[in-house]
C-alpha cells in the first residue's frame, strides 16, 4: 500500500477540471513550499541552514516577495545567505588577487604573446572560478528540490493507483491529459517505475489521451479566432472564451496566463 499522504492530493487532483492535474498538484505544492519558507522557521538562524547554502531560483525569489507574507522573515533570510556566500567569494577573491594585480602590470610584449596564443593567466584563472562559482549558486533552489523530491513521489504513486485502481484509471482516461511538461515528466518517471508491460499499456493510454485532447484544445483555439469574423458575431463561444491562455498552458505548464 502506497503512502496515503500522497494518494489523497493525486486523487483530488483528478477530480478537478482543468487542462492538466500535475499542473494542480504541482501548483498547491509550490504554494505550500513558499509558505512553509517565509513560515517561522525563516526567523531561526539555525533552520536556515538549507537556505543559507543553496538560496532560490529567480521565480521562486520572485513568488517569496510578491506573496509579502512575511517580507521580515524574508530580509533575514537573504541577510544569511548573501553573508555566507560572499564570505566564500571573497576568500576565492582574496587568493587571487595578488596575482591578478601583477597581471595587470603584464609588460606590452607578453601581452600581445597571450593575447595570440590564449594564455591561461591567474585573472582568466580567477574568472574562470568566479563563473562556476556563480553558475552553480544561479544553479540551487531550495524549493525546486523540495518540489522535485515530493513530485517524484506523486508520479510514483499516480501509476501505482493507475494499475490498482480501476477507478482512478477511468478518472485519468476521461481527463484533458497533460500540459507538454507535465507529459515529458511523466514518460520519464514512467520509464523509472513501470515494467515493460505496464510501461507499453501507459504509453498507449497516455498517447490517445494526448492526441485527443491537442485536437481538442486545437479546434477551441481556431473556433476563438473564427469568431472574430462577422459572420460567427451571433454564434455561440462554445467552449472557446478562455482558449488562447488554456492552450499556452497546455504548451508550457500553469502561470499568469488568465
Ligand atoms: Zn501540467
Ligand atoms: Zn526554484
Amino acid at each position: 500500500m502506497k503512502e496515503k499522504i500522497y494518494m489523497i492530493p493525486v486523487n483530488d487532483a483528478f477530480n478537478t477540471n482543468c487542462e492538466c492535474p500535475v499542473c494542480t498538484l504541482e501548483k498547491d505544492l509550490e504554494n505550500k513550499s513558499i509558505e512553509f519558507i517565509l513560515g517561522p522557521s525563516s526567523m531561526e538562524p539555525d533552520t536556515r541552514v538549507t537556505t543559507n547554502e543553496k538560496g532560490f531560483c529567480r521565480r521562486h525569489w520572485q513568488m517569496l516577495y510578491t506573496r509579502r507574507m512575511n517580507v521580515l522573515g524574508l530580509s533575514l533570510v537573504l541577510d544569511t545567505h548573501i553573508q555566507i556566500q560572499m564570505n566564500l567569494y571573497k576568500k576565492m577573491f582574496e587568493k587571487s588577487k595578488k596575482a591578478i594585480e601583477s597581471d595587470s602590470n603584464t609588460g606590452a610584449l607578453s601581452n600581445l604573446a597571450n593575447q595570440v596564443t590564449k594564455k591561461s593567466t591567474a585573472t582568466t584563472r580567477f574568472i574562470d572560478d568566479a563563473t562556476q562559482f556563480l553558475d552553480q549558486l544561479e544553479g540551487k533552489c531550495e524549493i525546486c528540490d523540495r518540489m522535485d523530491t515530493t513530485m517524484d513521489r506523486y508520479f510514483d504513486v499516480l501509476f501505482w493507483m493507475y494499475f490498482k485502481d480501476e477507478e482512478f484509471r477511468e478518472k485519468v482516461k476521461n481527463s484533458k491529459g497533460f500540459c507538454l511538461r507535465h507529459y515529458n515528466m511523466l514518460f520519464k518517471s514512467a520509464k523509472k517505475y513501470l515494467s515493460t508491460r505496464q510501461l507499453a499499456q501507459f504509453t498507449l493510454d497516455i498517447n490517445t489521451l494526448m492526441m485527443d485532447n491537442m485536437d481538442r484544445i486545437l479546434d477551441e483555439v481556431q473556433w476563438f479566432a473564427q469568431k472574430f469574423d462577422h459572420r460567427n458575431e451571433k454564434a455561440s463561444w462554445k467552449n472557446s472564451e478562455d482558449a488562447v491562455p488554456r492552450t499556452i498552458e497546455k504548451f508550457v505548464s500553469y502561470g499568469n496566463f488568465k
